[in-house]
């Protein structure tokens, strides 16, 4: 008998047991491989629901590096193509020069419409970014008696923050809290941590450090924790404050265009796009009551998360982007396209979560940011500004597109 027919033997054995309620789902890891295991899941579920899944079963990487502390329940991949755009040049703190950025995504046209928008900044000399804010927060929420109890716990949390950082940052060699903000409703007191968590996305670093400093406010306040998190951080939802103060990093990409390319390679002008712009990105967001003043923002932010092991459910965050577009001319009456965009809530990182994936370490790779920098926080930093451009690129090109399309239909009219 083969290897692989004894595990297939050690699967079907598991899956039998699963059926017959001797064993659950999530037990089988302990008698057997990740492997093996994952195998017996998927034995399973073929039996049980028709599916065949040879797809989801033929993966590349070991599943013990996955199974536990990237999945529970493993039965296999789900394979995702990933294509890259660029080089995307650009002038930034961390990073420099020219970078590709991989893009993993469903959506036919994603690619062309970024790399288009990539090859419209290298012919503009390369853009502009900058980490302007770094720290990842979690927010817990206290009880307390009534709103004098909820301004006594004010008062001490702002007398004992080194206190409070003492506490948090025993838990971590990298995390550093850099901002504590109380918010009082009533009867409840929010302690808004943030933290500058260097290379990692921070929030598993976040959580064990609020709930080492919850201790402490707990013990020494009249304050009882309710919930280490209290939304008012905040994950994976729609929010304004997010929106506002930033979460993860905050970063901004901005460059300048002349006319005469905008023209040969966006095939419109700086007008047409800035005038798109103004009532689709600003005045149409508004009227929805949009916190993305945007046009593909997420597009791009959610590609780039995928290919490169972040957590795809932050897209929610990544999409507070705001881009800008207006004309300038310059003293000699040239005309040119100023575009910006400003991610408010991004959050990435390049150690820990899924990033030490092989597939997604690889997509690090290809961007020159696997694992800490040096400085710790500079990886982060320069993939950031790396997915910054990337973002500024998706714009022009869809504001290019539809101003271009504009201007077409403009001039068949016109022509009629
Ligand atoms: P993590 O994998 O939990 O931790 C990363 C750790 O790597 C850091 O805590 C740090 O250890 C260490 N590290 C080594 N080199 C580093 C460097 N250069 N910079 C920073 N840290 C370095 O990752 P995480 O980023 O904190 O959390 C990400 C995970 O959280 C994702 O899997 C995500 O899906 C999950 N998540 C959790 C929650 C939650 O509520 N817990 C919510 C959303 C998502 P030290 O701290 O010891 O220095």
């Amino acid at each position: 008998m083969t290897a692989a027919d004894a595990d297939e033997e050690v699967a079907a054995d598991l899956a039998e047991r699963v059926r017959d309620g001797e064993l659950r789902l999530y037990e089988l890891e302990d008698h057997t491989d990740a492997d093996t295991a994952a195998m017996a899941r998927r034995l399973l579920l073929e039996r049980e629901t028709d599916a065949d899944l040879s797809t989801v079963g033929d993966y590349s990487f070991d599943a013990s590096e996955a199974s536990g502390t990237n999945i529970e329940n493993m039965t296999g991949a789900v394979q995702v193509p990933v294509g890259v755009v660029g080089p995307v040049r650009l002038d930034g703190e961390a990073a420099a020069d020219e970078h590709y950025l991989p893009l993993a995504t469903t959506e036919g046209a994603l690619l062309a419409s970024v790399n288009r928008g990539c090859a419209t900044i290298r012919e503009s000399g390369g853009a502009t970014a900058r980490v302007l804010k770094s720290k990842m927060t979690r927010a817990p929420v206290f009880r307390v008696e009534d709103v004098a109890a909820a301004s006594e716990v004010v008062s001490w949390v702002r007398a004992n923050e080194d206190r409070i950082r003492e506490a948090a940052e025993s838990t971590t060699s990298h995390g550093e809290l850099v901002e504590l903000t109380p918010y009082v409703v009533g009867d409840n007191v929010f302690l808004r941590f943030g933290y500058d968590s260097k290379d990692a996305m921070g929030m598993n670093m976040a959580t064990i450090a609020t709930q080492e400093a919850c201790e402490l406010v707990d013990a020494e306040t009249p304050a009882s924790l309710v919930a280490l998190s209290g939304n008012l951080c905040t994950d994976k939802k729609p929010a304004a404050i997010n929106a506002v103060e930033g979460r993860g990093r905050t970063v901004s990409a901005d460059v300048e265009i002349s006319a005469e390319t905008v023209e040969s390679v966006l095939k419109t002008t700086p007008a047409a796009i800035a005038e798109v712009n103004t009532r689709k990105n600003h005045v149409g967001s508004a009227k929805a009551g949009s916190l993305g003043f945007n046009a593909q923002a997420a597009n791009v932010v959610a590609a780039a998360f995928l290919a490169t092991g972040q957590d795809p459910a932050q897209v929610v965050e990544g999409s507070n982007v705001i881009t800008t577009a207006d004309v300038r001319v310059d003293e000699a009456g040239n005309r040119s396209l100023y575009a910006s965009v400003t991610l408010a809530s991004l959050e990435l990182g390049t150690v820990g979560g899924g990033t030490k994936l092989p597939t997604q370490a690889e997509g690090l790779d290809v961007v020159g940011v696997r694992g800490g920098g040096d400085p710790a926080g500079t990886n982060a930093d320069a993939l950031a500004e790396v997915v910054a451009v990337a973002t500024l690129a998706g714009e022009l090109s869809l504001l290019g597109a539809l101003a271009a399309s504009h201007l077409a239909s403009a001039h068949e009219q016109l022509g009629r």
